[in-house]
């Protein structure tokens, strides 16, 4: 089922969703699924896969560093699968432009609608480490709205070669990605609320958040973006903080903010155990007051690890 029928069908009740990230290559799939086993209890009606992108590794050769591309996590859409099958369980897997071209996608894309998923979330990924800013890969999109246009063509039986009259067409739902503080790269708010606004009229059929720390941020997000007119669901994206160094490091990948009080309260802990429950705590008021709100979905980034996602979702749910 699409995630915008699973948002129709709870009639206004928040749902849980998580995000889970595939295994690095030649890791076994059984510890995916032990973080995935105890948050099935909360029912979530989808679980999104992420997918990454291809990097440099360098490996050492007769002395001298043999530079290779490769892609150290692949399997995001074999994993969807096993999930949906194991689960019984949508899953929606994380369609990138960077490192991929426009080929690859449709492929991916075809093979999705074979296996029966129905949601995909289109993102335009980061750029690669070495480099500062993004590059588009040869033959590949630039940003996420072209992303969103070709998996909509799809939907309409027009692939790359030619529009094809298919009795069987695929009906893709499709997220995109929303920065309640701004994209890292975006000159403004208001101008990265435009480029959301380009994805949504491209097809795009719901937002997740990057994560945030204070809901306010997130709520003068969704006003102003439905002051422009972006009027499909608006879901919240949320992350416990887990280690004292998060307070440096989320900021500096992510560009957010971290509230004064949160800073206070991690600051005062004597280990990562303290700061682990502080993070599920802050999570916790955050969740419950989102819910209050009538958030459709809340949706956690679990990062592979569930423990703390599952006790903040036995507070909320
Ligand atoms: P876009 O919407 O293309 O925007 C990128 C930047 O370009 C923004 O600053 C925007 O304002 C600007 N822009 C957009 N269109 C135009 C235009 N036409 N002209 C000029 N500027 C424009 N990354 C991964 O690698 N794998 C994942 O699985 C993954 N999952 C994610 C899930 C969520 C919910 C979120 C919020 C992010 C995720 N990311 C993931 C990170 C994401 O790929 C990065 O944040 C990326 O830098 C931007 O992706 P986007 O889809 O928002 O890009």
């Amino acid at each position: 089922m699409k995630v915008t029928e699973h948002i129709e069908n709870a009639k206004g009740k928040t749902l849980f969703s998580f995000e889970v990230v595939p295994p690095q290559k030649g890791k076994n799939i059984q510890d995916l699924y032990d973080n995935i086993d105890p948050l099935m209890e909360f029912k979530p009606p989808f679980i999104d896969v992420t997918t990454s992108r291809e990097e440099f590794v360098y490996i050492e050769k007769e002395g001298l560093l043999d530079r290779r591309i490769v892609r150290m996590r692949p399997g995001t859409v074999g994993i969807c699968a096993s999930i949906k099958h194991k689960y019984q369980v949508d899953t929606v897997p994380h369609v990138l432009c960077g490192g991929f071209t426009r080929e690859e996608t449709e492929y991916m894309l075809v093979d999705c609608h074979y296996l029966g998923i129905e949601n995909v979330m289109a993102l335009r990924g980061d750029a690669m480490k070495h480099q500062r800013y993004f590059e588009p890969t040869q033959g590949g999109h630039t940003y996420a709205n072209e992303l969103v246009s070709q998996i909509k063509d799809i939907t309409r039986g027009k692939y790359l070669h030619d529009t094809v009259e298919a009795v069987n067409k695929p009906d893709f739902c499709v997220g995109v990605a929303g920065y309640p503080e701004k994209h890292l790269e975006a000159p403004s708010l208001e101008y990265d609320l435009k480029r959301l606004q380009d994805k949504v009229d491209a097809g795009a059929d719901y937002v997740v958040t990057q994560m945030f720390f204070d809901n306010k941020k997130f709520f003068e997000f969704v006003e102003r973006a439905r002051a422009m007119g972006i009027d499909v669901p608006i879901i919240p994206g949320l992350k416990p903080i887990a280690v004292a160094r998060h307070l440096q490091l989320l900021p500096q990948v992510f560009k957010i903010d971290m509230p004064e009080d949160l800073i206070k309260a991690v600051e005062q802990c004597k280990n990562n155990k303290d700061v682990r429950q502080v993070g599920v705590e802050w999570c916790i008021q955050q969740s419950k007051e989102l819910k209050e709100a009538g958030v459709p979905v809340l949706h956690y980034y679990s990062m592979g690890k569930s423990d703390n996602v599952k006790a903040v979702a036995s507070a909320v749910f």
